[in-house]
């Protein structure tokens, strides 16, 4: 009897051969053709349309995402570690009752075609997926379940395709209101009767709107675990309307406000973390949030928080909050470079992450809080800081004190930062 020839799962030994295999193929067909193979190229741009491409994911993020999802035959597609080569990541619980994960790479012959299953092979990426979305065909499911990049299924325009980033209104139900901001009034709602959003009404004069729509076009492909994600624009109507992944225990602010002493110490380090993780890749994707405060970060249902609002105080149309000495101006979580030259970039960021994190460890409580506005400028100048929020630690005090070194290059980057926090998470005391 031949055997059939298994997908193997990315596990021990088998991923360091599968691994080695796929470099070979990739290699020898570039040895073969002198560049890389074409149909890896227009590969991306097809898979990156999909639902179930999860963008900037790593192996962990993916299954915490389906493992959050708890789904038979969940299932991401990510890029591997190793650039160009695409994996699988499939939840079962046919093998355990906790739930396993498995991770296939896909796979390319030497005529180019991809599988999963040596049997089957296809043209492209998404023919193998939708294969296996009804053959298991060796895997330890069929593909039943596509999880979108924050989990769930979400709109198929989410960050992906800068066609279809216009969210036809009539697909949107509305439902309770959630809050209300510079912009405008939020409200929960649903998207095709099934998925909740959380849609913003942006007030008539609050917005230089055509600004907006063009960088919204950018905002949709920013993609994080810990960002709050962007999936679209009512375009056709106004009040315009901007939807967004729906955050059920709202503003970090006020998490913290209302929970204040019952917040075990790891999981405000893990707030700090989830928040970090967030800007990291923002900085990495050289994207300035201009605007970071607890007030601007959302608390989902399993409790992690993500990034949000990041770049948009460059649409607000109102001088009290753009000008630094208007009065909604974020002067207590800006740095001195921004408060004198207005000059913003991820180091400025870096500084209102300290803030950030020193809300988180106080509580909630407002910086600086019997301080006007001007104080607080000529305190920050003569290199008055923030003290110690009672429930940070010295080594953590420490971290939050290094983003708010006078000038930006001696500040840490956030990928500098996460390093230091994941350490004291590793080491608590
Ligand atoms: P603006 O950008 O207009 O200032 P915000 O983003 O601050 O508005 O939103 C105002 C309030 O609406 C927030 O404090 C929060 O309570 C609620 N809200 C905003 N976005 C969401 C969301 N995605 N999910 C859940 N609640 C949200």
């Amino acid at each position: 009897m031949v055997a059939l020839p298994l997908p193997v799962p990315v596990d021990s030994l088998a991923f360091v051969l599968v691994f080695w295999t796929v470099s070979q193929q990739i290699f020898s067909l570039m040895r073969n053709k002198g560049f890389i193979p074409s149909n890896y190229v227009t590969e991306r741009d097809r898979i990156e349309a999909n639902l179930w491409y999860c963008k900037n994911i790593t192996r962990t993020e993916a299954e915490q995402l389906l493992r959050q999802e708890d789904k038979e035959g969940g299932f991401v597609v990510r890029e591997s570690s190793q650039k160009g080569v695409y994996t699988v990541s499939v939840y079962t619980k046919t093998l355990s009752a906790n739930g396993d994960i498995k991770h296939y790479q896909i796979k390319i012959n030497e005529t180019g075609q991809f599988f999963l299953a040596e049997k089957h092979t296809f043209n492209s990426i998404p023919d193998v997926i939708h294969y296996h979305e009804h053959n298991a065909a060796g895997l330890v499911t069929r593909l039943r379940y596509a999880v979108g990049p924050m989990g769930r299924c979400v709109p198929p325009t989410s960050g992906f395709s800068s066609e279809k980033w216009d969210i036809n209104p009539s697909e949107l139900t509305f439902m309770k209101e959630l809050g209300s901001g510079q912009f405008g009034l939020v409200r929960l709602g649903k998207w095709r009767a099934q998925q909740k959003v959380a849609i913003k009404a942006i007030r008539e004069g609050a917005m230089y709107e055509e600004d907006f729509i063009e960088e919204a076009k950018v905002m949709m492909r920013l993609c994080h675990l810990k960002l709050v994600q962007l999936y679209g624009v009512c375009l056709q109507q106004r009040p315009l309307l901007i939807v967004a992944e729906f955050m059920e225990n709202g503003c970090l602010l006020n998490f913290l406000r209302q929970r204040g002493g019952t917040l075990k110490e790891a999981w405000l380090l893990s707030m700090c973390q989830d928040v970090c993780e967030g800007m990291e890749y923002l900085e990495a994707q050289s994207f300035i949030h201009r605007d970071l405060a607890a007030r601007n970060c959302l608390v989902n249902e399993h409790n992690v928080v993500k990034v949000c609002d990041f770049g948009m105080t460059r649409y607000v149309l109102d001088n009290q909050y753009t000008s630094s000495s208007g009065a909604k101006f974020p002067v207590k979580w800006s740095p001195p470079e921004v408060l004198h030259f207005s000059k913003y970039s991820s180091k400025s960021d870096v500084w209102s992450f300290g803030v950030v994190m020193w809300e988180i460890y106080s509580e909630g409580r407002t910086p600086f809080e019997n301080r006007s506005n001007s104080e607080v400028v000529s305190d920050i100048t003569r290199g008055v800081r923030l003290y110690r929020p009672h429930r940070a630690s010295q080594p953590l005090y420490s971290v939050m004190y290094l983003c708010w070194h006078e000038k930006a290059q001696g500040r840490p980057s956030f990928s500098e930062l996460l390093e230091e926090i994941r350490k004291l998470a590793e080491n608590p005391d």
